[in-house]
């Protein structure tokens, strides 16, 4: 038997801001396709662990190993790592004065040096992926909230990353503009991709998640199954939360 690939392995992850502490010894493995959804209060430390994973953030100290390889922003090759990890935020982020199609192949082209012809094809690809093959040359402007979010999804995979991260994708549309956007999660989850998804909709990790974990103040509480975790926690401090949020 094979054993599935480690994607990422984080041991006694340490940061701080200051004399914040802000992740106390977080340890995560994640394997190869699987889909962990990351819960906990505002202020626990969740946008910081995605951030340390993409490199946004400069872990003080532990070990951050993506596909086997021990990263840390003191390589020089850290780039080529972050191009694995792809990642999607709450605001969409994407470059107003450009087209949804230009938002999709900039980074291709720039970052891979990949030829226009072949960028610009992938990216018309990705947009009829999410959906949105018809809103290729339109500014995002004129887009809804989910239908931007459904860009940056596009673009972020335009790198074809091994890792997707996903900071609270929906928090930030009506919430009638939910769905589509964790339509297109589930899609790409079903397709295999390995995505740490930093969520709300406790529905979706129950639904899509194949690991819950649950951070309380910089820490890892708990980790188990969706069914497990929503329905029997054991922790004192999960079960608070759930009740808290459900
Ligand atoms: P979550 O995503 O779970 O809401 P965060 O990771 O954003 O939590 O934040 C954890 C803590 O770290 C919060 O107290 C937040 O104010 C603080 N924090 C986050 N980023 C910074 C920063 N760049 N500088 C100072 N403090 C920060
Ligand atoms: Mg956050």
């Amino acid at each position: 038997m094979t054993e599935a690939k480690e994607m990422i392995k984080v041991e006694k992850l340490n940061k701080s801001f200051g004399d914040l502490h802000v992740l106390k010894d977080v340890d995560l493995t994640v394997f190869e396709s699987d889909v962990v959804c990351l819960i906990g209060a505002s202020g626990s430390g969740k946008s910081t662990l995605l951030r340390c994973l993409n490199f946004l953030e400069k872990k003080d100290n532990g070990t951050i190993m993506i596909e086997n390889e021990e990263v840390d922003l003191s390589r020089n090759d850290v780039n080529k790592i972050r191009e694995r990890v792809g990642m999607v935020f709450q605001h969409f982020n994407l470059f107003p004065h450009k087209t949804v199609l230009e938002n999709v192949i900039e980074a291709p082209i720039h970052v891979k040096k990949m030829g226009k012809r072949e960028a610009t094809e992938e990216g018309k690809a990705l947009l009829e992926k999410v959906g949105l093959a018809d809103k290729a040359n339109v500014y995002p402007s004129k887009l809804s909230g989910g239908q931007k979010q459904r860009v940056a999804i596009a673009r972020a995979l335009a790198m074809k990353p091994d890792i997707m991260l996903f900071d609270e994708p929906t928090s930030a549309l009506d919430p009638e503009l939910v769905g589509e956007v964790l339509t297109t999660m589930k899609e790409l989850a079903k397709e295999g991709m390995t995505m740490v998804v930093v969520t709300h909709e406790m529905g979706f990790a129950r639904e899509v998640a194949d690991w819950v974990v649950y951070m309380n103040d910089g820490k890892i509480i708990e980790v188990g199954h969706p069914d497990e975790l929503f329905d029997q926690p054991k922790e004192a401090r999960t079960k608070e939360f759930l009740q808290t949020t459900m």
